[in-house]
């Protein structure tokens, strides 16, 4: 076992704010009151919502209505509910349980999210992350692209007591093939019992765990439900054991340093870029509803 990792900070922003009107999140990254920064690069913002028990809706689909984004990725990854999604890429569909939406938003696009009607008319329990993803420099004018991650296509690796889903990145030697714009890691960590697994990890890499089920041990310290914990850039290895089944989100990568300017959904280098989203935006050159 290599040189641990150390927990620096373990964090539990306990508020919620509403994203249009069907996603009630809490921001672990940056936090409230916080602005994106390198210190968790290439990570800009963590949305996650709790376990929400979503009532009947009656005729109406709780979401959040066309929105543009540049400069960025945005992975979304549902436990629990339907995430319907359309973009004016052309790209669209429905995130089921389990699975996970990687759409590059890269020069700009408009787009929106919903609960399926079924889920809306049902109503259940709406489980999901939603994490921004920094673009390097040279690639944040990519054209747009949408990388459905669905349950036959993610990997699962075995391990004493549970499986590593492999969302991005490699795991004892398993790929997913997704294609990412710099080194990432990315692991759906399940526990179907008492086990323990070591996770290693690059030097100098940003690694942290979010406990999205039950509680965890890492490195000998117990992280509940709803806690996300940060580890020092420094060491390679983290080990985590568990008393039962639990669910944790691993996030890896590889820091990007370079300047963040950010305004609402663009994210680039600098403020004339910003200034350049706006006027794209406007120009309807991320795309148009009118089709
Ligand atoms: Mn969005």
């Amino acid at each position: 076992m290599g040189m641990q990792k150390n927990i620096i900070k373990i964090e539990h922003p306990r508020r919620h704010h509403m994203v249009g009107d069907g996603f009630r999140v809490s921001q672990y990254i940056p936090g409230y009151g916080r602005e994106m920064s390198n210190d968790t690069s290439p990570f800009l913002m963590l949305d996650y919502n709790t376990p929400w028990q979503i009532p009947p809706q009656h005729g109406h689909r709780p979401g959040v209505w066309f929105h543009p984004h540049r400069g960025f990725e945005t992975v979304t990854i549902v436990y629990s509910g339907e995430v319907e999604h359309q973009d004016t890429a052309g790209h669209g569909g429905v995130i089921w349980a389990d699975e996970v939406q990687w759409m590059t938003a890269g020069s700009g696009l408009l787009h929106n999210e919903f609960m399926t009607e079924n889920f809306s008319k049902t109503g259940g329990i709406q489980h999901v992350a939603q994490l921004w993803v920094n673009l390097p420099k040279e690639h944040k004018m990519t054209a747009p692209r949408y990388q459905a991650l669905t349950r036959e296509n993610i990997p699962e690796v075995p391990f004493d007591g549970g499986r590593v889903r492999v969302i991005a990145g490699e795991f004892w030697k398993t790929r997913w093939a997704a294609q990412t714009f710099s080194p990432v890691e990315l692991y759906d960590i399940r526990f179907d019992s008492k086990g323990s697994l070591e996770i290693n990890i690059p030097e100098n890499y940003t690694l942290m765990l979010l406990v999205a089920e039950w509680e965890i041990q890492a490195n000998d310290k117990t992280i509940e439900n709803g806690n996300i914990v940060h580890f020092s850039r420094s060491g390679t290895s983290v080990l985590l054991q568990s008393d039962s089944i639990t669910k944790v989100l691993v996030m890896a990568w590889k820091p990007i340093d370079e300047p963040i300017v950010q305004y609402g959904p663009f994210v680039m280098n600098t403020e004339a870029e910003i200034q350049q989203a706006f006027d794209d935006f406007h120009a309807g050159k991320m795309g148009s509803l009118e089709s």
